[in-house]
């Protein structure tokens, strides 16, 4: 069986070289064209869906994975596999065009995508899912079967509210206690022992402590992903007054030039409202 992987981006690219490490017969693609050593690369969509029986899709979102889908239908691969986090609604659409198709949207990173430790989550046929299993197991740890079609992509919206509106209370939490006068670096120390610890505090204390926002994930990218929250919450009847929000924190942050930063930076729209610099006394005009 040939695998065709689309889109090497920061997720894409080392999830092609573990499937390569654990004995798949590859053919990757990218819009820029880029290279996974031990696979071939082709030149379009349409040679990469022809050469493979299995296609996988790793791209940035729903008019990326569009983009592609009438080549790869047309190609009649025997399961498409899209991990790329897009709309439910378009994965529910995509399942409806007569080859087998599965949404299996991940978390874990880039650091999950590198080290094949990822969670994935999967919406579709419970048969399909099991003849995928071999390549997901090559790119992730957690696999879950969630639901039919479009189910994977609304576990990952799930997700993506946890974090985002997280990031914003640890934020909220370490400027008040910052400002007051406490250290920042012992308020994470003791709320990390107690019913407040939680997994953003632990892999992202260092951006949060140093101010360094190098992603890791895009604000570009958690924006987008709160709109398929938001946009799912308005399809299904659910007010989702919180995720909302956070989404205008996200916007603001991109508005100021700041969507390429790592999603942590929501730390700086807290600070801006309070002239508070986590760690400083001194007054700040604009941080990151
Ligand atoms: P990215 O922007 O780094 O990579 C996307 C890649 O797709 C790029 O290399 C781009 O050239 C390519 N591409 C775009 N359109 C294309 C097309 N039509 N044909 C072929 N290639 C095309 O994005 P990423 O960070 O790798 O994220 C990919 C997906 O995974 C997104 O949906 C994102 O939300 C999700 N995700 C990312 C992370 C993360 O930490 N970065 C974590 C979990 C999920």
């Amino acid at each position: 069986m040939t695998v065709g992987f689309i889109g090497l981006g920061v997720m894409g690219e080392p999830m092609a070289r573990n499937l390569v490490r654990a004995g798949h017969d590859v053919v990757v693609f990218n819009r820029t064209r880029k290279d996974v050593a031990g696979a071939a690369t082709a030149a379009t969509v349409a040679e990469v869906a022809e050469a493979a029986d299995v296609i996988i899709t790793m791209l940035p979102d729903s008019a990326a994975v569009l983009a592609v889908a009438d080549d790869i239908v047309a190609a009649a691969p025997e399961l498409w596999i899209d991990m790329s986090t897009i709309h439910p609604t378009v994965s529910i659409e995509l399942a409806g065009r007569g080859i087998a198709t599965l949404d299996a949207p991940v978390s874990g990173g880039d650091v999950g995508a590198r080290e094949g430790t990822l969670s994935i989550m999967v919406g579709g046929d419970a048969a399909d899912v099991e003849r995928a299993r071999p390549y997901l197991e090559a790119l992730g740890k957690t696999i879950v079967h969630v639901g039919g079609a479009g189910a994977g992509q609304v576990v990952k919206a799930c997700n993506q509210i946890v974090v985002a509106l997280t990031i914003e209370a640890v934020s909220e939490a370490l400027v008040l206690g910052s400002k007051a006068g406490v250290d920042p670096e012992r308020i994470l120390d003791v709320l990390g022992g107690g019913l407040a610890a939680n997994r953003v505090m632990e892999m992202r204390r260092r951006n949060f402590l140093e101010h360094d926002f190098t992603p890791g994930f895009r604000v570009d990218l958690h924006h987008k992903d709160l709109n398929i929250a938001l946009e799912s919450g308005d399809a299904f009847g659910v007010p989702l007054p919180a995720t909302s929000l956070v989404q205008q924190h996200l916007r603001a942050l991109r508005a100021k030039g700041h969507g390429a930063a790592d999603h942590s930076a929501l730390l700086t729209v807290v600070e801006d409202w309070a002239e508070h610099r986590i760690g400083s006394k001194e007054e700040i005009p604009c941080p990151a």
